[in-house]
């Protein structure tokens, strides 16, 4: 089964082309950072424009990167929300479009579930049930699944996600955008406890708060200054990254014990973060939880990972009708 998935939810625009849901055949992402990054962040206007620049270039070049032509499709998948409204637009229109003219199922694919099934791709077996955390920039989802068509959100942020706090304290610090990346590169050169941060955890649930932590560093930060005493960034930024893996490591591992599952997925922009794949990697051999992790290219939004996910979809004919809409606050359930 030969699926193109397509996605722009955000800000890359994306094509694939996956062979049952397992064989990456092509994984074309063009990714708008240098034009958002003199904005210090995503411009949601800019970005649908770009999508609409960008989408037909981008498919053209996932194909022939597979060595299929449309007429060998089986499917065309594409992310339906949630993201921006007006990214996830384009991405639909065209996926509509094609399958229209092709007269081929369209596959309206969840794009936090499609981050999950990166996993699928990069790993041979997955066996359910599992828990999966999901980070990224505008998520920070613990979810709990038993099968592909279960899979039920137990845990939320309450207010920013794990990366968008990684993008505003790097903001702050001005180290630039996206945050996540350069936040990791400064902190590796610094000491985490040289920054003392307040381990602000959300307890009793599999919720987690990131807002407090944010202001606290701007607080210290700017406290540190008028007294005059000498900070470095460096030690800023490990100080904040450890405390964010700590947050995460706690509420993630506690999730597997309560739901007494015998796996642990990561998934999503932020599980790129190596100081984060390897204090998870530590806690899951002490604990005896299988720990599974996309390679840090799959972490970050593509399409390849919507076709994935598009593919289990096909199996059970949750095919969508041309009249489907984008939602930008689409459910996980
Ligand atoms: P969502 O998936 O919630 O719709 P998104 O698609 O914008 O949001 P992703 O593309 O999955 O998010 O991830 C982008 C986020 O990941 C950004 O916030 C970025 O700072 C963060 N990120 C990327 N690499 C790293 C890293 N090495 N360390 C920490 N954070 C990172
Ligand atoms: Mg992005
Ligand atoms: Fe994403």
């Amino acid at each position: 089964v030969l699926i193109l998935g397509i996605e722009t939810s955000c800000d890359e625009t994306a094509a694939a082309v996956v062979a049952d849901g397992r064989e990456i055949l092509s994984n074309v992402v063009s990714s708008q950072v240098e034009i958002h990054r003199r904005f210090g962040g995503v411009v949601p206007e800019v970005a649908s424009r770009k999508h609409l620049e960008m989408l037909n270039p981008v498919i053209d070049l996932a194909l022939k990167g597979a060595g299929v032509s449309l007429g060998d499709l089986d499917a065309v998948a594409v992310t339906q929300g949630p993201g921006l409204l007006g990214s996830l637009l384009v991405g639909l229109m065209v996926a509509k479009s094609l399958a229209f003219v092709l007269r081929l199922p369209l596959i309206a694919v969840h794009h936090i579930r499609a981050h999950v099934y990166a996993n699928f791709l990069a790993h041979p077996r997955v066996n359910f049930p599992f828990v999966a955390l999901v980070v990224s920039g505008g998520h920070t989802d613990l979810i709990y699944a038993t099968s592909h068509s279960d899979f039920r959100l137990i845990g939320r942020t309450k207010d920013d996600a794990a990366g968008e706090a990684f993008d505003k304290v790097a903001r702050f610090l001005g180290l630039g955008y996206p945050g996540g990346p350069a936040i990791e590169r400064k902190a590796r050169q610094g000491d985490p406890t040289a920054f003392p941060l307040p381990r602000l955890h959300t307890s009793g649930d599999f919720d987690t708060s990131f807002s407090g932590l944010k202001t606290a560093v701007i607080y210290r930060w700017r406290q540190a200054q008028e007294r005059g005493e000498k900070v470095r960034v460096e030690d800023v930024a490990a100080s904040f990254q450890a405390t964010v893996v700590e947050i995460l490591e706690e509420k993630a591992f506690a999730a597997v014990r309560a739901f007494k599952v015998p796996t642990l997925l990561l998934a999503g922009g932020v599980a790129a973060n190596g100081h984060l794949r390897e204090r998870f990697a530590t806690r899951a051999q002490a604990e005896g939880v299988k720990l599974l992790l996309p390679p840090p290219v799959l972490c970050t939004d593509n399409a390849a990972m919507v076709a994935a996910a598009a593919y289990y979809q096909f199996l059970r004919g949750d095919f969508a009708p041309l009249t489907v809409s984008a939602d930008a606050g689409l459910p996980l359930s």
